[in-house]
């Protein structure tokens, strides 16, 4: 069953059914499971009745944590990698480890599975075929507005990750620069409460004015290709 030294594994993003039997098998059968926060994986294995033994990687750690699974990976260790929820690497720890296994030669794969930003996409009912996906937005306000506006003019749907408290204020900064954008919210996805809140940036903004909202969610931003052809000049 194992053939790699260190598995990639993308985790449930909610719904813990949403694991597939391959992941359930490597999880079972590596010797180490590396983990942002033992405290969330330990509960989350031992609901699908797997027990092993964790090391912690997470932003904090990863650079030094990425040599020391490589070297015990070279020596035979059995690694796989997750994060909290999703696929590690995705606005998630993974990227230092996998270039340095990448770089010392070390084989690894990845296991795929459940990512918020495609399900996310796919629910959305805005232009699923081709988009640009930016990770969290910035704090920063200019860098914010900047990357809100390119969204909002770009041909692709563009897809960000943003906190519940930063969702409204986002809003309302794409909605006076870009009314009339069509923009989905997705929110709680594959949970019981998992929501898509769809309209004009201006329709959101005020919805989320009046009803802030709470939970994980999604901000994505239809750019001019859902809008009437003659409003997006980049288009064919
Ligand atoms: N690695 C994860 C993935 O593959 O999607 C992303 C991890 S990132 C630290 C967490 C962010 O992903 C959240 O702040 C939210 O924007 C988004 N997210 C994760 N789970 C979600 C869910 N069930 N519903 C909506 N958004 C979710």
């Amino acid at each position: 069953m194992i053939s790699h030294a260190v598995y990639f594994v993308a985790l449930p993003i909610g719904n813990r059914e949403d694991i597939t039997r391959r992941a359930l098998d490597v999880l079972g059968d590596v010797d180490t499971i590396c983990c942002e926060d033992t405290r969330h994986t330990a509960p989350l294995l031992a609901h699908y009745g797997i027990r092993k033994p964790l090391l912690s990687l997470h932003e904090h750690n990863e650079r030094e944590r990425a040599g020391q699974v490589a070297d015990r990976a070279e020596a035979g260790e059995r690694f796989a990698v997750v994060s909290d929820a999703g696929m590690p690497g995705v606005s998630d720890p993974g990227y230092r480890l996998v270039t340095e296994l990448q770089r010392r030669g070390i084989s690894y794969t990845v296991l795929p599975g459940p990512s918020a930003v495609v399900t996310a996409l796919v629910g959305s009912a805005l232009p699923s075929d081709s988009f640009y996906f930016g990770g969290f937005l910035p704090v920063k306000k200019g860098k914010r507005r900047t990357l809100l506006s390119c969204a909002a003019e770009q041909s692709c749907t563009s897809i960000f990750y943003e906190s519940p408290y930063r969702m409204a204020g986002t809003l309302k900064e794409l909605a006076e620069m870009h009314p009339e954008v069509q923009v989905c919210v997705a929110r709680e996805l594959t949970k019981v409460h998992e929501q898509f809140h769809r309209g004009t940036a201006a329709e959101l903004a005020e919805q989320f004015a009046r009803q802030p909202m709470k939970g994980e969610m999604v901000l994505l931003i239809g750019g001019c290709n859902a809008l009437p052809k003659e409003r997006c000049s980049g288009q064919e």
